[in-house]
């Protein structure tokens, strides 16, 4: 192992890194791991666009007329909720993931 791990050290690049490495939120196909999404009550919902300033992986389209009010890309949507908490109107809930419709 320690003969690996010298010729490794010889052959990889030194790797500056400040802290964590990170990674792009936005970037990442959410999969299956997310356990809830946001609901809009379209009924109540203002069209403001301040749930998509706030998504941080910008996975929120709000259109200025037609429907849905607000579009969701779930490929990228985390579930973080974060949406919801900054929603003025309190028009978007966390639902279980696979729950939506009941
Ligand atoms: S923040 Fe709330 S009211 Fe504003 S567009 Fe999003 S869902 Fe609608
Ligand atoms: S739950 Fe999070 S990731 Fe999904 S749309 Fe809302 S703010 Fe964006």
């Amino acid at each position: 192992m320690q003969e690996l791990q010298n010729k490794l050290g010889k052959t990889l690049r030194p790797f500056n890194a400040l802290g964590p490495v990170a990674t792009i939120f936005g970037a990442v196909n959410t999969g299956a791991w997310r356990y809830e999404r946001p609901v809009v009550d379209a009924a109540r919902c203002l069209r403001c666009g301040v749930c998509g300033r706030y998504c941080p992986v910008d996975a929120i389209t709000v259109q200025k007329s037609g429907d849905p009010c607000v579009d969701i890309m779930w490929e990228f949507c985390k579930g973080c909720g974060i949406c919801a908490n900054e929603c003025p109107q309190k028009c978007i809930i966390m639902e279980e993931e696979g729950n939506e419709n009941g």
